[in-house]
């Protein structure tokens, strides 16, 4: 059995699935926000579906976890991804992490964590005993505690780095869910 191994890169394509069987993993716990959709969702990582597709495809078991509270996000991409999804899953703690590796039928070590936070992600794959691959985080406004924290935390996104553009309309067929409270609201 290999040992944990940590590592950091610019983007998930940029991820060889081969050297990640190599070592022995066999399942994928990705980040949603600032991996593969940026948080404000201008920004798509480049090449992600095509690569997840390939991992699907490859036989890798994937999971998302997103610590983001806006279910229709966390809803959607599950859906147009293909994969199992838990939002609000307050990494680093390790309840979601259980959740996804069991689920999985996987043990921490046969999985890696991707995501673009040391203080989620990574202290959470260090945790729960997985692998890890940090990646930069794609451009979006930083937060107040990014603006104090970040640099520590994050990867910039690298600013000659390609960067594909996403349109949050797509999220419209979710919005209907809410649409009733939202027009009480305005009523
Ligand atoms: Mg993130």
């Amino acid at each position: 059995m290999s040992r944990r191994t940590f590592r950091r890169c610019t983007s998930l394509s940029s991820l060889d699935l081969n050297q990640l069987k190599q070592i022995g993993i066999r399942g994928i716990i990705l980040d949603l926000d600032n991996t593969i959709v940026s948080e404000d969702d201008r920004y798509l990582s480049p090449n992600s579906e095509s690569w997840i597709e390939r991992a699907q495809e490859e036989g890798f078991s994937l999971f998302i976890l997103s610590n983001g509270k806006r279910e229709y996000r966390v809803n959607y991409w599950s859906e147009r991804l293909g994969i199992d999804a838990i939002g609000r899953a307050k990494k680093p703690f390790p309840k979601s992490f259980k959740i996804a590796l069991y689920s999985m039928r996987l043990l921490p070590i046969q999985v890696v964590v991707i995501g673009d936070g040391f203080h989620t992600d990574a202290i959470g794959a260090l945790w729960n005993g997985c692998h890890c691959v940090q990646v930069a985080s794609l451009p979006h406004k930083a937060r107040w505690w990014e603006k104090i924290i970040g640099r520590w935390v994050q990867i910039p996104y690298p600013k000659h780095a390609p960067l594909w553009s996403f349109n949050p309309q797509y999220y419209s067929s979710s919005f209907t869910r809410t649409l009733p409270s939202i027009q009480k609201d305005i009523t």
